[in-house]
């Protein structure tokens, strides 16, 4: 469970990129933030994985405020939580298996990812995870050699083999064509069904939030406007 209480953020310029934040996202939710460019889609979920460090309030992660941990605390943090880039994230000149092992080795091992070594069960689990995202015949390309909707999908596999509790998609879609942003979209959808991995997603476009969410979170100039589920929304944001 993720809660906000009272949660502000005011960049260094002066920048307020939250304001008074209060909410709660259960487990297993599907929640999609709406809102234009600015609005403080981004600051919130950098906020989750402490990208970002929110200035006052606190941002309880299962139940432990996350907004002073440090160190090992913060990398225990982010073993936790998957992220979904808008532009994909990949090493670009590695091919998909090990870009997606990359997943396993977290943030602590890239010596053995230099080394190349692998556990024989992680090379399973990516496999596995490619194959649910329908990419697995793509193993040896570089990820370079792919389309922006199967590179996408390499790095939705990349975080399925984190084994995560929280999936956090910054923009997913947003530079790619709308069939390609709804398979992609149907993919995260899908997983946060059968995995219960709970999910928040940043997108540009209310409808597209309104055909995937469970609940819609609107935000306007930091500030929550909307907060509830799809079936409230009447207006566009
Ligand atoms: P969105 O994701 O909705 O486009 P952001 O969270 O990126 O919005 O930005 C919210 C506000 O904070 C914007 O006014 C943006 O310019 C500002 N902002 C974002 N990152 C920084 C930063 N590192 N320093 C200063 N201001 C920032
Ligand atoms: P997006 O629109 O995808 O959120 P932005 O172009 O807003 O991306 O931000 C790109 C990078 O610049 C981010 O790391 C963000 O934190 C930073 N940034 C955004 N707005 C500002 C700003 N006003 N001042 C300083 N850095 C900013």
């Amino acid at each position: 469970m993720i809660e906000f209480k009272d949660v502000s953020l005011v960049y260094p310029n002066g920048t307020e990129g939250l304001k008074n934040i209060n909410t709660t996202i259960k487990d297993g939710e599907f929640v999609v933030i709406v809102g234009l460019s600015g609005a403080g889609k981004s600051t919130f979920i950098r906020s989750i994985n402490r990208l970002v460090t929110p200035t006052t309030g606190s941002l309880l992660i299962d139940d432990e405020d996350i907004i002073t941990y440090r160190g090992s605390n913060l990398r225990k943090l982010r073993t936790k939580i998957g992220m979904i880039f808008q532009n994909y994230n990949l090493v670009k000149r590695s091919n998909v298996l090990k870009n997606v092992l990359a997943g396993r080795l977290g943030h602590t091992s890239t010596l053995r990812s230099i080394l190349n070594l692998y556990k024989k069960d992680d090379v399973g689990l990516a496999y596995e995870s490619l194959k649910r995202v329908n990419i697995d015949e793509k193993l040896y390309n570089r990820a370079d050699e792919l389309s922006g909707g199967q590179q996408q999908r390499v790095s939705i596999a990349r975080v399925l083999t984190q084994k995560p509790s929280y999936i956090l998609a910054d923009e997913p879609v947003a530079s790619l064509d709308p069939p390609t942003s709804h398979q992609v979209m149907t993919y995260l959808k899908k997983i946060n069904k059968e995995d219960n991995i709970t999910t928040i997603v940043n997108l540009h476009f209310i409808d597209m939030a309104m055909e995937y969410a469970d609940r819609i979170i609107g935000m306007r100039a930091g500030e929550v406007v909307f907060d509830g589920p799809v079936s409230e929304v009447t207006e566009k944001t």
